[in-house]
């Protein structure tokens, strides 16, 4: 066996193989991707924050003032939204094409770069008008066509690991998109699935040992989502200090103003005042092991 990471799925006929184009080719090989002006693989950690869901222009609007006034680069939220069950009552329904209009103009009046989730191909003329990076969900990750279509639009991505997939299987699915010339890809974890999670008010458990092993393997930024891989907003705080610690290159962050009001998982977002302070704690773990926010 040519495996020399013990306890990992790759090898390094993988490394060569399998995912040349995603392979680390020596110790200091870190791509460093500049999206609006924030570089990802850096000595600097952008922050994407916003609710989960685009569900009004008047939420979108206050979010996209607050968030840039405390610190946030872009702004993340979802208009298509991958929603676990089909049934929702019409204040919860997904926004879509009204939702990416809303972006559209928070981003233009507020100045803000976004980051928005696309599900399928046919939608992507559409987003690709207002997104600054292309968020293909968990659920989606190992969809390759649909990979090969976003990596062909040239707009960066961030591909979300799927919450049961190994490390070989995601960079596997980040391949798809190298192998299209297209070199903007952002990785990031957002929680995987284990036993004792299946429960509804434990949905995942955040890897953060995946971060320190894919910078072993990868050149990729690694971004870190606490919010969806907590699913509970008093976790937040502590599992994004750990992710600057364990080295994450991004902090993903759900933002909403009325937390407990959101229309899609309202256990997991933080409000401003939470994420204001957060940021401050953020700067000190960064500072202590050479990195900013
Ligand atoms: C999201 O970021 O809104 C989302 C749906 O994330 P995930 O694909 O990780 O579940
Ligand atoms: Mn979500």
């Amino acid at each position: 066996m040519d495996n020399k990471f013990p306890g990992k799925d790759v090898t390094i006929s993988d490394l060569k193989e399998k995912f040349p184009l995603a392979a680390k080719k020596n110790k200091n090989h870190q791509s460093k991707i500049d999206i609006c002006g924030h570089v990802f693989g850096g000595k600097k950690i952008p922050i994407f924050a916003g609710p989960n869901m685009v569900e009004s222009k008047e939420l979108i609007f206050d979010v996209a003032k607050n968030i840039k006034k405390i610190g946030s680069s872009f702004m993340r939220g979802g208009a298509f939204k991958p929603l676990t069950f089909p049934y929702r009552s019409k204040k919860f329904n997904e926004t879509r094409e009204k939702g990416i209009e809303w972006l559209m103009q928070a981003k233009e009046k507020f100045k803000i770069p976004i980051i928005t989730e696309v599900m399928e191909t046919k939608f992507l003329p559409l987003v690709t008008e207002v997104t600054d990076i292309i968020q293909i969900g968990s659920r989606n990750m190992q969809n390759y066509p649909f990979l090969v279509d976003c990596a062909q639009t040239g707009m960066p991505i961030m591909l979300k690991r799927h919450y049961g997939s190994s490390i070989r299987d995601w960079l596997g699915a980040a391949e798809y998109i190298l192998k299209e010339g297209n070199k903007n890809v952002l990785l990031c974890e957002r929680g995987v699935v284990v036993p004792h999670t299946h429960r509804n008010t434990s949905r995942f458990l955040l890897d953060l040992q995946v971060i320190p092993a894919a910078k072993e393997l990868t050149h990729l930024p690694i971004i870190s989502d606490p919010s969806h891989a907590t699913f509970w907003s008093p976790w937040v705080k502590s599992m994004t200090l750990a992710s600057i610690a364990a080295g994450a290159d991004g902090i993903m962050l759900e933002v909403h103003p009325n937390p407990r009001e959101s229309a899609v998982d309202p256990l997991q977002p933080i409000s401003y005042g939470e994420f204001k302070r957060l940021r401050e704690e953020m700067k000190k773990v960064a500072k202590a092991i050479g990195r900013v926010i």
